[in-house]
């Protein structure tokens, strides 16, 4: 039994044995309303609100053109990358100009730097990450997102996982006592601007370190600090996830962000049977109990080219709004 077939067999197995206290012969909009009953299910709030990040696929000469094209779909959002915060106020007024928000910044830290072990490096590091999450303040958008330990990184940055999360976060191990944290620091600043430090967990490929929403959102708990926050990326959580729906709610009040991908490709959702629409309704799901009304951002490419952008992207977003529906 695939684990979709084996999800929509536990929920059937729960409302008929009294989990979701809803009988075998239940009309299914009953059982909706049983679902939506459920001890902390928060979807009468959550919104499922698209935006994306300027990618190739988008029509138009120029930034503002892409943007324009962004709203034009339907959504409400675009995601910059962190060269934005070299001039957000421009950004920040095309943005405003095509009428969408700002979701996040992509980056804006340096991960070598600020877990470099010589302490003017590490300074150089906070000092950048600082002006990142004054350019997202400007922006008014949600944060930046950060990565503490790309694969990559490791010949350089030479520290096992306890090391990292000890660097990030380190607490008393009885009773959570905050003794040092880099992780706090940065995490106040932003909190001080009304933003966000995002921990992006990605999947084995790319990062040994931090690769469920439950792990980051262990450490966003034991920072202790308003502007800590994690995300999920669909794409990354096709490979180390077991149940989308899951992940979110283990994230819980945390998740701040989400980006949209799928297939080893990583295309446009709908465009990769292999990640295919349960494990977004999976995920959806999660999200609407959580409340999630944060932006969820496309961070991916269109399977056929670019050139196909104009025809692929109304049918990735009739089927996330499908997906929702059916969550
Ligand atoms: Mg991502």
């Amino acid at each position: 039994m695939r684990r979709r077939d084996f999800f929509r067999t536990s929920l059937a197995a729960g409302a008929t044995s009294g989990i979701l206290a809803a009988s075998s012969t239940m009309a299914p909009a009953a059982e909706e309303t049983k679902l939506a009953a459920l001890p902390g299910d928060q979807r009468d709030k959550a919104k499922l609100r698209i935006g994306s990040q300027l990618r190739g696929w988008i029509p138009g000469k120029n930034d503002a053109e892409r943007m324009a094209q962004i709203k034009k779909w339907g959504m409400e959002a675009v995601e910059c990358w962190a060269s934005v915060v070299e001039n957000p106020k421009e950004f920040k007024k095309m943005a405003d100009d095509a009428g969408l928000k700002v979701a996040v910044i992509c980056g804006g830290t340096d991960p070598n730097a600020l877990s470099s072990p010589d302490p003017a490096t590490r300074q150089k590091g906070i000092d950048s990450t600082k002006e990142s999450l004054e350019a997202a303040a400007i922006l008014e958008c949600n944060g930046i997102i950060y990565v503490p330990s790309f694969n990559s990184q490791y010949p350089y940055q030479n520290m096992t996982a306890t090391e990292i999360r000890k660097m990030l976060i380190d607490t008393d191990p009885n009773t959570r006592e905050v003794k040092s944290s880099l992780l706090k620091e940065l995490g106040d600043f932003a909190a001080s601007l009304g933003t966000d430090i995002i921990l992006e967990p990605l999947n084995r490929k790319e990062a040994w370190f931090l690769r469920m929403i439950a792990d980051a959102a262990s450490i966003c708990r034991d920072t202790q600090s308003a502007g800590v926050k994690t995300m999920g990326d669909f794409y990354h959580m096709f490979y180390e996830e077991t149940c989308n729906m899951g992940a979110f709610i283990s994230g819980g009040k945390y998740v701040k962000h989400v980006h949209f991908g799928c297939g080893n490709a990583r295309v446009l959702p709908g465009q990769a049977p292999e990640h295919g629409r349960d494990t977004f309704v999976s995920g959806f799901r999660g999200l609407k109990y959580i409340g999630y009304q944060g932006f969820m951002t496309f961070e991916c490419d269109c399977l056929g080219g670019d050139e196909k952008g104009v025809e692929e992207v109304p049918k990735t977003l009739e089927f996330l709004r499908s997906c929702w529906e059916e969550a």
